[in-house]
C-alpha cells in the first residue's frame, strides 16, 4: 500500500477520481458509539455542508454493525462497516491498515478521529501508510471555501498560541480531536442513511501482534471525569497531599469527579489520566470548581467550555478569576473544609 500511496494521491493534474467526502473513524464505548465520535459527526456535518460533500462514518471491528443506525441518526449519510473476526481485538496495525486501505479505495478528502487512546494509536499509522499529514489534538476545525482545505487549529508553542495547520498537497487531510471539544447534537431517529459492508483485503489485516488476553483497565475515574456534570480540580494551591482526601470528599458530596492540574499529577497525587488541560483531557461540566488553580493557558484549554466556573485562590490577581463565574479569594486550606461543612449542613441539616 505504501508504495502506491504517492501515485494514488490524485491531486496531480489528470487524475481521474477526485478525493471527496468526509469520514469520521468511529469508536465504541461498550455497545454505544463513543461520545467523541458523535461530537465529531456533529462537527463533520457542518464541514460537509460547507464543502457540499457527503459524510460517512467508518466502523471497524467485529460484531459492530449494530452501531450503524446510531451513527446515521447523528448525521452520517453512509456507514462503511468492516466487520471481521481478525478485528475483534484492537491492534493498531490492523485497524490502521484497514482505515488506510479503505481510504485508498474510496478516497475521502478528510478523515477525522478522536484523540483517544485508540485514535492516538492507529490514526498515525493510517496517515503514515497514506503518506499524508495528520494534525493531532485539534481544538477547532473549519473549511477554507476557496480551495476546500481543512483548517486545523491546535495549541502550539507550549499552548501559548493557537496555530492553524493546513495540508494543501496531500489527501486525505487527517485530524484528531479530543473528547468534549465539540458538542454532539440530539439524534434524529428518522434519519435515513446507507450501510455499506466491506470485506477487508487480507493485506489490510496484517499485524504482528497476537492478543493473548484482554484485561479491563480500571479507567473508572477517567470515565467519570468525561461525563461528569460537576468536576472539582486540585491545583498546586492544595498544598498538602492529605488534603486530596478533602478534594475527593467535596466532589463526592456534589456527585462529581476529581481532576487535577499538571503539578498535582507530576507530584503523583492523581493519576495522569485525570490531568485536565492541553496535554490532559478536555472537559465541559456544568460546574467546575478549581481549588488553588492559577488559570494557566494550558489548563484553561481543557476547561473553557465549562458552564459555571468557581475559583478558590489566595491571589486576587490570579488569571483564573478572569474567566470564573464566582471567585473566592482565600486560602484553600480554610475554604475547602468550610465548603464541605456548609454543603453537609445543607444536605443533612446538621454539622457532622
Ligand atoms: C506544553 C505544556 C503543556 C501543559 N499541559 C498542561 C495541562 O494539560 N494541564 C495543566 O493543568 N497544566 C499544563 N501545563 C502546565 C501549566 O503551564 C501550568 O504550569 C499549570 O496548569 C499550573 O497548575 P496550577 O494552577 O495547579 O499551579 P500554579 O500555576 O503554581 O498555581 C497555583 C495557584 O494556587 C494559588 N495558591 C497557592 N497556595 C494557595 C492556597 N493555600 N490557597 C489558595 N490558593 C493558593 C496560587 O496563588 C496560584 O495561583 C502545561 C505546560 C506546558 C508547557
Amino acid at each position: 500500500m505504501s508504495d502506491n500511496a504517492g501515485k494514488e494521491q490524485g491531486l496531480q493534474a489528470g487524475t481521474p477520481v477526485p478525493w471527496r467526502g468526509i469520514w469520521v473513524a468511529a469508536e465504541r464505548t461498550g455497545e454505544r458509539a463513543a461520545d467523541v465520535t458523535l461530537e465529531l459527526l456533529a462537527k463533520a456535518r457542518v464541514l460537509g455542508d460547507k464543502l457540499g460533500a457527503p459524510l460517512a462514518a467508518v466502523l471497524i471491528g467485529y460484531h459492530v454493525d449494530g452501531l450503524a443506525g446510531e451513527l446515521i441518526g447523528h448525521g452520517a449519510d453512509q456507514v462503511l462497516v468492516v466487520d471481521h473476526p481478525e478485528l475483534a481485538s484492537f491492534t493498531e496495525e490492523a485497524y490502521g491498515g484497514v482505515l488506510a486501505g479503505l481510504a485508498l479505495k474510496y478516497r475521502p478528502e478528510i478523515i477525522l478521529a478522536g484523540a483517544t487512546l485508540m485514535g492516538r494509536a492507529y490514526i498515525p499509522r493510517a496517515a503514515t501508510i497514506l503518506e499524508t499529514g495528520l494534525t493531532a489534538d485539534c481544538m477547532d476545525l473549519d473549511i477554507d471555501p476557496k480551495d476546500r482545505v481543512l483548517l486545523q487549529t491546535r495549541p502550539a508553542w507550549g499552548g501559548n498560541l493557537f496555530a492553524t495547520i493546513v495540508c494543501p498537497l496531500r489527501r486525505p487531510q487527517m485530524a484528531t480531536v479530543r473528547p468534549h471539544v465539540f458538542k454532539k447534537v440530539l439524534p434524529d431517529p428518522a434519519r435515513q442513511g446507507e450501510i455499506v459492508s466491506i470485506s477487508p483485503e487480507a493485506e489490510w489485516l496484517e499485524h504482528r501482534l497476537r492478543v493473548v488476553e484482554s484485561v479491563k483497565d480500571d479507567a473508572g475515574d477517567e470515565c467519570r471525569l468525561y461525563g461528569a456534570k460537576v468536576i472539582v480540580v486540585a491545583g498546586r494551591g492544595v498544598e498538602h497531599e492529605k488534603d486530596m482526601a478533602l478534594v475527593k470528599e467535596l466532589a463526592g458530596l456534589l456527585g462529581g469527579a476529581v481532576g487535577g492540574t499538571r503539578p498535582i499529577v507530576d507530584q503523583g497525587w492523581l493519576p495522569e489520566r485525570l490531568q485536565i488541560g492541553q496535554s490532559g483531557v478536555t472537559v465541559s461540566p456544568r460546574l467546575y470548581i478549581g481549588l488553588g488553580v492559577s488559570g494557566a493557558v494550558q489548563h484553561v484549554a481543557g476547561i473553557k467550555d465549562s458552564e459555571i466556573i468557581v475559583a478558590v485562590n489566595k491571589d486576587p490577581d490570579a488569571p483564573i478569576f478572569d474567566l470564573s463565574t464566582y471567585g473566592l479569594v482565600g486560602n484553600v486550606g480554610l475554604i475547602l473544609p468550610e465548603l464541605i461543612r456548609q454543603i453537609r449542613l445543607e444536605k443533612t441539616g446538621r454539622v457532622v
